[in-house]
């Protein structure tokens, strides 16, 4: 049991009267699991009625070190005693120095703090036609971006989220966004003219299910935008802070992006997110043009300078490399005698295996069997367990999905 659980009048609740609750209460715009939280340890998490569930969703790639990291938890507490908030209009100790780490960190210059990802993708949005007009480029303001991409739910990341069921209800959206369907050098080439301000993409393609976009695409599209004065935005929302073996996936290739978008497991799952920018860009927004009430705030920086701290210190770069080649080595061994897995593919802990219309059924069988995974685009069945994940863990995933797939006879 949670320390403190029983003093919390709130948790005398059972899971159906919270669902009913939530369910006359909430907009219905999620489709949640069946399985209500009470709390997590480690790769662990617990339901009210006590039974462990092992995590291979980790909060959507947000808690990479597990749940309870003892250091979170005493930052949590130690800094939620001093200073929880503060504005941006007064400084305080812990801003500045986690620019400074992420900039070390990223080869980036500079930073924005935000609450989101899809805020760090509006203030990129931002900066770049900001940009353009600093250059005195007065019908630059074209964005590209690829199919099946995914940047948030407001209306700026929306629009470059090239994927009709977030899009259809919403239009009209941005105008001057140009996806392009094709990701091949052709059609990269035939989508830039001088009138794109930047092109966004995500390293590896995450709600798309877990797609690379491949090494020759992201060195290409550096060159154009490049040839054509624009900005290339790279989406590392869920690639960051480690899951694909680096500190960022873009360091897999020789690539430098102009501008990162970065959040989720930033902060050890408070939230926090931030774009950060090449000194190019340094002087695109000044002062008044940009600004949030709560982004960067003293105990959100506070714990994304632990979560650094963590990060280097326990080597989970290195963690997460050799772990992710373990479970896809694991998971194609599996597809040997499951020909129902077609795909097997990913990058450090950021794992994809390709199981068609099945991936849904497949997903809540193996909650059944006390396992946490998620279905991404219908059809993939994405992993995303926290770095900290031990191999005899890995196995024991493994196990359930082995008996999920003999029992649905696959
Ligand atoms: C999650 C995600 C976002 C949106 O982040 P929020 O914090 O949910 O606003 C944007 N881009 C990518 C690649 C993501 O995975």
């Amino acid at each position: 049991m949670a320390a403190g659980e029983m003093s919390d009048r709130y948790l005398q609740i059972s899971a159906d009267e919270i669902k009913a609750l939530e369910r006359e209460y909430l907009f219905p715009t999620y489709q949640r699991y069946d399985l209500c939280l009470s709390h997590g340890d480690g790769a662990y998490l617990f339901d009210l009625e006590g039974r462990r569930y092992l995590d291979f969703l980790a909060g959507i790639a947000v808690n990479s070190l597990g749940y309870n990291h003892p250091r979170i938890s005493r930052v949590l507490r130690e800094q939620g005693e001093r200073l929880i908030h503060s504005s941006n209009l007064l400084y305080h100790p812990y801003q500045g120095q986690l620019a400074k780490r992420l900039a070390t960190m990223s080869g980036m210059a500079r930073a924005f703090f935000t609450n989101s990802g899809t805020e760090a993708m509006e203030a990129a949005m931002k900066i770049a036609r900001a940009q353009a007009r600093k250059l005195g480029h007065e019908n630059k303001s074209r964005f590209l971006c690829i199919k099946n991409s995914f940047h948030g739910r407001t209306f700026g990341a929306l629009s470059l989220t090239s994927q009709e069921k977030y899009q259809a209800p919403f239009r009209p959206l941005l105008a001057d966004v140009e996806t392009i369907t094709e990701l091949t050098l052709t059609a990269l080439e035939q989508a830039f003219d001088d009138r794109v301000c930047a092109l966004v993409l995500e390293p590896i393609q995450g709600e798309a299910g877990v797609r690379p976009v491949p090494g020759e695409f992201l060195l290409a599209a550096r060159r154009l935008c490049d040839r054509h004065a624009a900005l290339l935005i790279l989406d590392e929302i869920q690639t960051g802070f480690a899951r694909t073996g680096r500190p960022f996936a873009f360091q897999h290739y020789h690539v430098q992006p102009d501008l990162l978008t970065i959040a989720k497991a930033i902060a050890g799952g408070f939230p926090l997110g931030a774009v950060l920018g090449s000194e190019s860009v340094a002087g695109s927004l000044k002062p008044g043009e940009h600004g949030t009430t709560f982004g960067g705030g003293p105990l959100a920086c506070r714990l994304g300078l632990e979560v650094l701290d963590i990060i280097e210190e326990e080597g989970l770069a290195e963690k997460a490399a050799e772990l992710g080649d373990y479970l896809i080595g694991s998971l194609r061994g599996l597809q040997s005698r499951h020909p129902s897995i077609l795909d097997v593919r990913g990058l450090g802990l950021m794992v994809g295996a390709e199981l068609g219309s099945i991936a849904p059924e497949v997903v809540k069988r193996l909650l059944k069997q006390g396992v946490i995974a998620n279905a991404a685009h219908q059809s993939v069945l994405r992993l995303l367990p926290p770095l900290t994940i031990s191999r005899s863990q890995i196995d024991e995933f493994i196990g359930a999905l082995d008996r999920v797939l003999k029992e649905m006879n696959l």
